[in-house]
């Protein structure tokens, strides 16, 4: 696919600064994996480019990526960064690919609950039908589901004249969890989600209740793609095993390492099937089994241009397996994905 791209420039006196700034965030979020060409800036955020440069009038930006739906997300997330740099929302006039200016954002589809299975004692397969689901088979492993509110009519995001998505809110506001698109068929138009029944969310409820036809929306994809190298350290809690489930069948043969997944008990695995060269290792709470952190302390950490760590669970446990995986020698930022997939609030 052609990528698209859109440029705009933001009247600043020191876009210089401003790029420093914008770089030294970047790096502490590990958003993305930039480059300073010069004074100038260029970040790889994994679903298309941001190039900023200083310019007579300003900070210019320029947004790269491969289709209106990626264009549009990178340009939300953008903009909202620069509005909350200027303390107060930026008005950017932006030239280039034609922008719809109405009607649902280009990363938004409106699909309908097909089917529901139960895989294990905790965790539900939806199955969400849609057209136009070719997008969400690549560049990202995840989206986020727009459910609406009980009882209440969904409205849905939409354009505003400048091409920014209006998000419906109060009574109306959607509940938008991050999920990972475990299996799809574009073709056929549809996509399965599987929904840890964890037991204290308003998805789980809605997992189980929602009559099939319902419909629901999806927004993505994002969040990063299969690892790429060969060597790896892969490890997560339930709300990763959808994504680490990907990832083992869709390995290149040649792929060796590790894959750790903590679940409560054996009848919470499933039946994966890693390449030979990949160790599945499940770790059972109730069996007593070393816990996730504890365990991929254990494991050697891969190094070198093959490698690739990747691990997501609990905010806490993220932060502390960050640490742990950081140092991973030879090992550059994009030859991780570490995500913090859920809090534990407490509640
Ligand atoms: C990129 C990404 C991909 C993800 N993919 C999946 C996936 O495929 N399948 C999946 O099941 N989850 C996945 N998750 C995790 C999921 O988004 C969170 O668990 C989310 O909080 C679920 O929303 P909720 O409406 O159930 O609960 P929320 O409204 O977010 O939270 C309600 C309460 O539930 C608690 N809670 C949330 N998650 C858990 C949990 N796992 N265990 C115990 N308590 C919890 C919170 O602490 C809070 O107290 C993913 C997250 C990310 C960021």
């Amino acid at each position: 696919m052609p990528l698209d791209t859109l440029v705009t420039t933001w009247a600043q006196p020191d876009p210089a600064a401003l790029i420093d700034r914008v770089h030294r965030e970047m790096a502490a979020q590990e958003l993305a994996v930039a480059a300073r060409p010069g004074p100038a800036l260029d970040c790889d955020t994994g679903i298309g480019m941001l190039r900023f440069r200083c310019a007579p009038e300003g900070l210019r930006i320029e947004i790269e990526a491969e289709g209106a739906g990626n264009l549009h997300m990178l340009r939300e997330s953008l903009c909202a960064r620069l509005d909350a740099l200027a303390g107060q929302p930026v008005a950017l006039q932006w030239e280039g690919a034609a922008t719809p200016q109405a009607g649902l954002p280009p990363n938004v589809r409106i699909a309908r609950v097909l089917a529901r299975r139960r895989v294990t004692p905790r965790f539900l397969r939806l199955r969400l039908g849609a057209e136009g689901l070719a997008p969400f088979a690549r560049s990202g492993l995840h989206l986020r589901l727009m459910i609406p509110p009980e009882g209440r009519a969904p409205v849905w995001p939409r354009l505003g004249e400048n091409g920014r998505t209006i998000w419906p809110e109060g009574a109306d506001a959607l509940h938008l969890p991050a999920y990972t698109i475990r299996a799809i068929d574009a073709e056929a138009g549809w996509l399965d989600v599987d929904i840890f029944q964890h037991g204290r969310g308003r998805t789980c409820r809605w997992a189980e209740e929602v009559p099939l036809g319902a419909p629901v929306g999806l927004s993505g994809p994002g969040g990063g793609w299969l690892p790429g190298g060969s060597d790896w350290l892969l490890a997560g809690d339930e709300t990763a095993l959808p994504a680490l489930a990907r990832i083992l069948e869709s390995a290149p043969k040649e792929a060796r390492g590790t894959c750790l997944i903590e679940v409560q008990s054996p009848e919470e695995t499933q039946p994966l099937t890693p390449p030979p060269g990949v160790t599945l290792r499940w770790l059972c709470r109730d069996q007593g089994d070393p816990d996730l952190l504890a365990a991929l302390a254990e494991v050697p950490l891969p190094s070198g241009p093959e490698a690739f760590l990747w691990f997501a669970a609990e905010k806490t446990r993220t932060a502390q397996a960050r640490q742990l995986l950081r140092a991973a020698p030879g090992v550059e930022k994009r030859q991780r994905y570490i995500g913090a997939y859920w809090t534990e609030t407490h509640s």
